[in-house]
C-alpha cells in the first residue's frame, strides 16, 4: 500500500502516523521528494482501513497495490485447493457435476432425478429445500423436510448433497449436509459467512447478481478468515442490460479467477441462461475455458417444475450434455 501525503504535511502528524502503522506490525520506506512524500507500507495491509488513512488531513491519496484478499489469493497459496466431498475431488485438474432439480418436491421425483443424473455421470445431487424467490406468493421451498428428502435421496444413490442456506436460523437442519450452498442474494451476508467460517464443511459460494469478482472473493476470505478453506466459487451469471437470457453468463470469469485464486472454479449455466436449450451449448463452453466443475438443474418433467422449470434439462438432455462435456474436457484450457 502506498500513501502520497499532502505538500508540506505537519511534520507531528506524520510522526503520528507512521507510529500508528508501525503499531499494525507494518514497516515503511519513505520516499521525500521536492514537491510530495511517499510512505511504502511493507507487509500485511488486509486489515489496514483505507478510507480512515484518506480521512486524515496531511494524506492527499492511498493506493492499494495487494489485493485485500489474503487466503484467497493465488499469491499466498500458489496451488489449486482440490474440495474432497466423500470421495468426489473438486480443483485441482478433478471436474465434478453437481446436478438435480431447482427445488425439492417429492420423494418420488427427487430420487427419479438422483438416479438419473448418477447414472449420466453426475457426482453431487443439488435440491433447494430454502428458495429464494422474487416473488412472496411463489412456492418457497419444503425447508426442512426438503432437506429430509435430500437425506433420503443421498442413502438411496450414495450422491453427496448440496443445498442451499438462506438464513442461519437454519444452520441446525444442514448437520448432515455435505455441501452448504450460499446464494447469490446472499453472497454479502456478512454475519452468515462468518458463521459458516467455523464449519469444517465445504461452501459453495454463488457470484452475487452484481458483483464484481473481488467482491466474491472478498466474501470467500469472510469464510476462510473463520478458519474454513473449503470454498467453491460458482459463476452463475450477473445482470446487464441484455433481456434474451436469465442473466448474462460471464465466462471470461473462470480465467480471471483463476489467475486470482486458488480455489476451485464452477460455473451454473442453468440460472446464468434461464433456457434449456442454451444449458448445454454453455456447459461445454465453461468446461472448454477450465472451469472446475459445473451446476445444472435437472427435471423429470420440466412442464409441471414447482420452480425453474424453462431451464431445466429433461434427464436425457442432462446425459447429452454430460457427453458433450466430456468430450471437451481434454481440450480444456487450465
Ligand atoms: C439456486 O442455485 O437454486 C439458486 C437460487 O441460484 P442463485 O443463487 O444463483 O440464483
Ligand atoms: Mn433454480
Amino acid at each position: 500500500m502506498v500513501i502520497v501525503l499532502k505538500q508540506k504535511p505537519d511534520e507531528n502528524k506524520v510522526e503520528e502516523l507512521m507510529k500508528r502503522l508501525r503499531g499494525m506490525g507494518l514497516d515503511i520506506h519513505q520516499s521525500r521528494g521536492q514537491n510530495s512524500t511517499i510512505l511504502g507500507l511493507v507487509g500485511d495491509t488486509s486489515a489496514v482501513d483505507i478510507d480512515a488513512l484518506s480521512a486524515l488531513e496531511i494524506v492527499e491519496t492511498v493506493k492499494r497495490i495487494q489485493e485485500p484478499y489474503k487466503n484467497a489469493n493465488r499469491k499466498f497459496h500458489p496451488a489449486d485447493t482440490v474440495i474432497e466431498v466423500g470421495s468426489v475431488k473438486l480443483g485441482g485438474g478433478n471436474f465434478a457435476v453437481i446436478a438435480g432439480p431447482c427445488s425439492v418436491e417429492s420423494h418420488e421425483q427427487l430420487c427419479a432425478v438422483a438416479a438419473d443424473v448418477k447414472a449420466a455421470g453426475a457426482a453431487m445431487l443439488r435440491g433447494g429445500a430454502f428458495k429464494p424467490r422474487t416473488s412472496p406468493y411463489a412456492f418457497q421451498g419444503l425447508r426442512g423436510e426438503g432437506i429430509k428428502l435430500l437425506l433420503e435421496a443421498k442413502k438411496e444413490t450414495g450422491l453427496p448433497i448440496v443445498t442451499e442456506i438462506m438464513d442461519l436460523s437454519q444452520l441446525y437442519l444442514f448437520d448432515e449436509v455435505d455441501v452448504i450452498q450460499v446464494g447469490a442474494r446472499n453472497m454479502q451476508n456478512f454475519e452468515m459467512l462468518k458463521e459458516l467460517g467455523r464449519l469444517h464443511k465445504p461452501i459453495l459460494l454463488k457470484r452475487g447478481l452484481s458483483s464484481t469478482l473481488q467482491e466474491l472473493l472478498m466474501s470467500a476470505e469472510y469464510i476462510m478468515a473463520g478458519g474454513n478453506q473449503q470454498v467453491i466459487l460458482c459463476e452463475r451469471g450477473i445482470r446487464t442490460f441484455e433481456t434474451a437470457t436469465r442473466n448474462t453468463l460471464d465466462l471470461s470469469a473462470i480465467p480471471a479467477l483463476r489467475a486470482m485464486t486458488h480455489l476451485p472454479i464452477i460455473v451454473d449455466p442453468s440460472h446464468a441462461t434461464g433456457h434449456a436449450s442454451m444449458v448445454k451449448p454453455m456447459a461445454v463452453a465453461a468446461a472448454a475455458a477450465g472451469a472446475d466443475g459445473l451446476m445444472i438443474e435437472v427435471h423429470n418433467d420440466p412442464a409441471n417444475a414447482l420452480c425453474d422449470g424453462q431451464q431445466s434439462l429433461t434427464p436425457g438432455q442432462f446425459a447429452d450434455t454430460m457427453q458433450a462435456v466430456q468430450a471437451v474436457l481434454p481440450f480444456a484450457c487450465r
